[in-house]
């Protein structure tokens, strides 16, 4: 277990729990410091920290997670201390979420195709206003029957390579980077290995490659204590933050999703340091973050 954990979603993306529940669950798991990191929303955020106000002895840090596709898979950047009244950043993150509503409606109707009969309605039942993701379309195969768990719609039909996949707005991570800066945030790569296509040495080359790239656009960190990662990959990314001087940061990013063994909330995460040294960067004034 962990103290930390800086990857975490709510019912205000693809999460099943309320800001407030998930703040109680993290209370009650021995949580000193949290980062909320929906997907293009930090609609949760006021919620989250009226929840740590009433729980107490939890720390939250404001944060956001965006995705972006790249030819052979995906990055996504987490922000953290990002500064959630800002204008410009809400107008941009509306549109991201209004792509989200139009690629979800748009894999719906390819399921439908393929005789995968879920309704839209019922997807966006599920959603429940929160940004759109594949994990509620995934939900609503669960409950018709078509598959047992949500992973399975990832493996089957909407994962990057199913028949039933719609790539998102265009965003580069580079964008991605650069947006989370102009709002006050500190960019950091979201779980790397996932991002890359393989783990040979090629693959590897290819990441350093791309973090130094998204270095100098101001990224200043990346996961190396994820969820999913067994103790070799830590290993790993530890070592590539060390040598580019990256923060090594982390979390479980806990959904509630239903799919077997998945990581609870601290079950995972960095080193108190990590986020002391995120703090020493952090740039907007703390009363806007
Ligand atoms: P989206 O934001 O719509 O592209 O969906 C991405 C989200 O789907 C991730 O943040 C995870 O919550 C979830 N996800 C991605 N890959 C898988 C998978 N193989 N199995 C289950 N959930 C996944
Ligand atoms: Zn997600
Ligand atoms: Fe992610
Ligand atoms: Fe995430």
């Amino acid at each position: 277990m962990s103290e930390v954990d800086l990857h975490l979603h709510t019912t205000f993306s693809d999460g099943t729990l309320t800001p407030t529940k998930l703040v109680k669950l993290c209370v009650d798991r021995g949580l000193k410091i949290i980062a909320i990191t929906d997907h293009d929303s930090t609609e949760g955020i006021e919620e989250s920290l009226s929840a740590a106000d009433k729980y107490g002895k939890i720390n939250i840090i404001v944060g956001i997670e965006l995705s972006t596709d790249v030819v052979d898979g995906e990055i996504h950047l987490l922000g953290y201390y990002v500064d959630h009244r800002s204008h410009t950043l809400q107008n941009k993150l509306r549109k991201f979420r209004d792509g989200r509503t139009e690629r979800g409606s748009r894999m719906v109707e390819k399921l439908n195709g393929l005789s995968i009969n879920i309704s839209w309605d019922r997807v966006k039942e599920i959603a429940a206003g929160g940004a759109i993701g594949r994990p509620h379309i995934a939900q609503a195969m669960v409950e018709s029957g078509y598959i047992e768990y949500p992973r399975d719609a990832f493996d089957r039909y909407i994962g990057r390579n199913g028949p039933a996949y719609v790539e998102r707005i265009k965003l580069s991570p580079t964008e991605a980077v650069q947006t989370l800066c102009e709002n006050g945030a500190l960019p950091v790569m979201a779980h790397p290995i996932y991002s890359m296509a393989n783990t040979g040495p090629e693959a590897v080359k290819k990441l350093n490659r791309t973090l130094s790239e998204l270095k100098e656009a101001g990224l200043v960190g990346m996961e190396v204590y994820y969820g999913a990662y067994n103790p070799e990959d830590i290993k790993l990314l530890a070592t590539t933050a060390r040598k580019l001087g990256l923060i090594p940061c982390g979390g479980s990013d806990y959904h509630g999703s239903g799919n077997p063994d998945e990581p609870e909330p601290g079950s995972i995460g960095p080193p108190t340091e990590s986020v002391e040294h995120l703090l020493s960067l952090r740039k907007c004034p703390p009363s806007s973050c």
